[in-house]
C-alpha cells in the first residue's frame, strides 16, 4: 500500500478520537477501514453504563460497512490512548480481530497500527491472528467463494 495512502487512513483514523465515546475508561480509539470499492468506513469507540454493549472502533467501522452492502476490504489503520494521546500503538482486540477474519483474506488485508503520520506499523491480519478460524473452516463451499461473498438467505 502506499505510503501516502496508509498517511490518509492514519490521519482519518486520528480524527476520529474525538468522536470517541469513552466516559469510563477515558481510552479513545479511532479506527479508518479502506474497503476494496476506495470508500473509507470510520469507526470510534463506544462504551456503555452497562460495560457489556461496548463497542470497538474497528467493529463500529466494519459493521457501518457490512450494514450499506460492503465487504470487501483492503486495511484498517487504528490509534487510540488514554484521553487520546497516541503514546503507544493500539492493536485490535481479540473480538475485533475475529470480525477481520470473518470478511478479509488474511493473507492480504493490512492492519495499520500508528502514533502518528509518521510512526506507524502494518501487519497483516494473518500476523495478528495465526491459524483464525473463519468462514472458510465450515464448508468447501464458502472456502471457494472466499469470504464476504457468502450468500445467506
Ligand atoms: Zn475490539
Amino acid at each position: 500500500m502506499p505510503e501516502t495512502e496508509i498517511q490518509e487512513l492514519i490521519g482519518t483514523a486520528i480524527g476520529q478520537l474525538a468522536y470517541s465515546y469513552a466516559p469510563y475508561s477515558s481510552f479513545r480509539v479511532g479506527a479508518a477501514l479502506l474497503a476494496q470499492n476506495g470508500r473509507v468506513y470510520t469507526g470510534c469507540n463506544i462504551e456503555n453504563a452497562a460495560y457489556g454493549p461496548s463497542n470497538c472502533a474497528e467493529r463500529t467501522a466494519f459493521f457501518k460497512a457490512v450494514s450499506e452492502g460492503v465487504r470487501q476490504f483492503r486495511a484498517i489503520c487504528v490509534v487510540g490512548g488514554p484521553e487520546g494521546r497516541l503514546d503507544a500503538y493500539t492493536p485490535p482486540c481479540g473480538v475485533c480481530r475475529q470480525v477481520m477474519m470473518e470478511f478479509c483474506q488474511p493473507e492480504e488485508f493490512e492492519i495499520i497500527l500508528a502514533t502518528g503520520i509518521k510512526d506507524y506499523k502494518v501487519y497483516t491480519l494473518k500476523e495478528l491472528l495465526p491459524q483464525g478460524f473463519g468462514p472458510g473452516n465450515l464448508s468447501k463451499e464458502s472456502e471457494e467463494n472466499g469470504p464476504g461473498n457468502i450468500e445467506i438467505c
